[in-house]
């Protein structure tokens, strides 16, 4: 059998979602009372890893380099700590044994009021390119829904509080009645090609000379092929002819998913928005091959980011492609 690659960053969760069992509250009782039950703690957004060099804040968005490290799960002693409006919620199941994410948020200092020691909450995007693949698929999962139970506290429909069900997997409004899911906005990423050349675009806030692929929300109303076409026209007035797609990616801030594609575009003479974009530049496929394998700005002229985004990895992609 052939070799499964590594997952893409942030994919991979091995846990079983146990849909059905969940929605039994003396099923998900019993499983918070077992003291082999796990516990992943996040605070501030990030989860709780063993230590590495890289505290929260102090990586730059394309760093992905450091020490490996693991989450760091705890025992349900760690339930004795959560306010009473964060309630656990189900990531899944492993070999029988429930697995968790909890927020310690409301703590001011969790390390410290937990008696832990040789553990950090690591920032996420860091830890992503530290976590074994899977576990950061498990990382993103509790992460994006973490975030939107702190999110969703109120009924958008009758503004009166809502209350987590099925161990986390939807809130429920007892005034109106109405149900609210997790939400997943989906985002086109794409590889603008004409010829050998690729373009891409840079944001304001960026390192110097960083270019990535360009990208927007999916509207409303719209098919994925619609959203690339009208992406690179608003971005760098290009027409775009076929689309092809190649991979997603769950992106957990919050809670996107990243469409990667290839977009070839009809003609090589673009018209950057200056609201959009800094700036946009055309690279050869050998460029391209040298950023990706080295990623040192000062040997190439310009950085792509590391492999913890798709942008890295259909940049990288369509770089491996023959002229076509
Ligand atoms: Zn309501």
């Amino acid at each position: 059998m052939a070799l499964m690659p590594d997952p893409i960053p942030f994919s991979g969760d091995p846990l079983w979602r146990a849909s059905n069992e969940r929605r039994d509250p003396d099923w998900v009782e019993a499983h918070l009372r077992s003291p082999a039950s796990r516990f992943l703690p996040y605070w501030k957004n990030n989860p709780l890893t063993t230590a590495t060099d890289a505290a929260v804040g102090q990586v730059p968005v394309a760093a992905n380099a450091g020490d490996p490290c693991e989450l760091v799960w705890l025992d349900n002693g760690v339930l004795h700590h959560l306010a009473e409006r964060d309630r656990p919620v189900l990531l899944g199941l492993r070999e029988g044994v429930a697995h968790f994410a909890v927020d310690l948020s409301p703590l001011e200092e969790p390390l410290a009021a937990l008696g832990l020691e040789g553990a950090e909450f690591t920032d996420t995007r860091a830890a992503a390119g530290r976590l074994a693949a899977g576990e950061a698929g498990t990382l993103a999962h509790g992460r994006s829904l973490i975030d939107w139970h702190n999110r969703h506290r109120f009924c958008p429909a009758c503004s009166h509080p809502t209350e987590s069900r099925d161990a986390g997997s939807m809130r429920k409004c007892e005034a109106c009645g109405a149900e609210h899911f997790p939400r997943t906005d989906p985002v086109v990423i794409m590889v603008a090609w004409h010829g050998n050349r690729c373009i891409l675009g840079r944001q304001k806030a960026w390192a110097p000379n960083f270019y990535s692929a360009l990208a927007g929300f999916i509207d409303q109303g719209e098919t994925i092929e619609e959203a690339v076409r009208r992406e690179v026209k608003e971005e760098v007035g290009l027409e775009v002819d076929e689309v092809e797609y190649r991979k997603s990616q769950p992106w957990p801030f919050p809670s996107s998913l990243m469409i990667g594609c290839f977009a070839h575009v009809t003609g090589d003479e673009e018209d950057v928005d200056p609201v959009e974009l800094d700036g946009a530049r055309w690279f050869t496929r050998d460029q391209i091959r040298a950023a990706v394998a080295d990623p040192d700005p000062a040997k190439h002229g310009f950085g792509v980011p590391g492999p913890v985004a798709i942008a890295h990895h259909i940049i990288k992609d369509w770089s491996d492609q023959s002229e076509s």
